[in-house]
């Protein structure tokens, strides 16, 4: 523990003279973890000893050691569990040295959170937000990111904020498709838009697909993925709509207050004659399990401007949050009932899911 202690602070002359290695290929195994903490924030880590088994016959012991690491100063993020080991030690007299990193899988919780995709991860901490990037990153791009992060955060925090986890988004920049597949397993409560998405705690930035954004639609794509982190812990079970409409609204606010052209409601007028607004609202499904993408376009749309006419007309954002939690509990398949939606339209707003709706669809005739 000690020894992964000093790694984690980067002392490595101290961790030096706790090793022990017979052989180079062991010395080789132990300089693995050494590289990859060098990338790691300095004074961030925690070390928990999971389990020690001790073989009285040579003397040695086999440590496993989960390695948790938080980023940025005060409010700092929450703890990622970036490492998982396997050491072998050696009694030297009356210490127990370490011998060698037998660590089998690698990674451990690591994969899920994108770190072992990541060959040496670079970190750039901002006032309220931290990119977490590879070493191959463009720089002015994961600069860019972090500004744009650190001038939202702290509007996104107070108006939606929620849980501990959005005081400090982390945002990993994504840079090859391979990367973005390995770590798109993570399909739990996974909410994306072509160019990033949110899992946990986390923003992610697939960069090919970011970059051909203009300029403008790059910032308000990273305010959309920030608004689900800070909204995850109220709207985490809610109706994809409630879910993708206060993102879609968050990202607008953003584009008007900074003079960006508002987003488009284009043709959604047209769109809706052949839509029931209530069948999209029972969905909790990534994209409302349409396959048409210009259905998913206006899916979107049609997510915004209800939450539109909410926050106008009906309570403002502490609508929204009633809204979502007079909803009953219902797995991502099962979705809602029509029931559901229109009972908790009635006790959260006073008024019924189809007057929303036909205020919804006057204002954009
Ligand atoms: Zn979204």
């Amino acid at each position: 523990m000690t020894y992964v202690r000093l790694i984690a602070r980067h002392h490595y002359d101290s961790a030096e003279a706790a090793i022990l290695p017979c052989s180079r290929a062991e010395k080789r195994s132990l300089l693995g973890l050494w590289k990859f903490m060098a990338g790691m924030p300095v004074g961030g880590a925690r070390v928990n000893a999971d389990t020690t088994r001790i073989n009285r016959q040579d003397a040695t012991a086999t440590a496993q050691l989960s390695i948790f690491v938080r980023f940025g100063h005060d409010p700092a993020s929450v703890w990622v569990k970036a490492a998982t080991r396997s050491l072998k030690l050696q009694l030297h007299g009356e210490r127990w040295l370490v011998a060698a990193d037998v660590t089998r899988a690698a990674g451990g919780d690591l994969a899920a959170y994108g770190f072992s995709s990541f060959s040496r991860p670079v970190f750039y901490d901002g006032s309220r937000a931290t990119v977490v990037a590879s070493a191959g990153a463009d720089d002015a791009e994961a600069r860019f990111i972090l500004r744009v992060a650190d001038a939202a955060v702290p509007e996104i925090w107070s108006r939606l904020g929620d849980g501990k986890a959005a005081r400090r988004p982390l945002i990993f920049l994504v840079e090859s498709k391979r990367q973005g597949e390995r770590l798109a397993h993570i399909d739990l409560g996974k909410v994306r838009t072509p160019a990033g998405w949110q899992y946990s705690a986390f923003t992610y930035v697939d960069m090919p697909e970011w970059e051909q954004l203009d300029e403008d639609s790059q910032q308000s794509m990273v305010v959309h993925e920030l608004a689900h982190v800070a909204t995850r812990s109220w709207l985490s079970g809610a109706p994809h709509s409630l879910v993708e409409g206060v993102a879609m609204y968050e990202e607008d606010r953003w584009r008007r207050d900074h003079r960006i052209w508002p987003i488009s409601y284009d043709r959604l007028g047209d769109f809706y004659a052949g839509v029931d607004s209530i069948q999209l609202w029972q969905r909790r499904w990534s994209d409302w399990g349409l396959r048409n993408l210009l259905g998913i376009h206006y899916a979107y749309l049609d997510a915004m401007a209800m939450v539109q006419t909410i926050v106008d007309r009906h309570g403002g954002v502490d609508a929204l949050r009633r809204l979502a939690a007079a909803l009953p509990r219902r797995g991502v398949s099962q979705g809602f009932s029509q029931n559901d939606i229109r009972a908790a339209f009635l006790s959260a707003l006073g008024v019924s899911f189809e007057q929303v709706v036909s205020e919804t669809r006057n204002r954009l005739r």
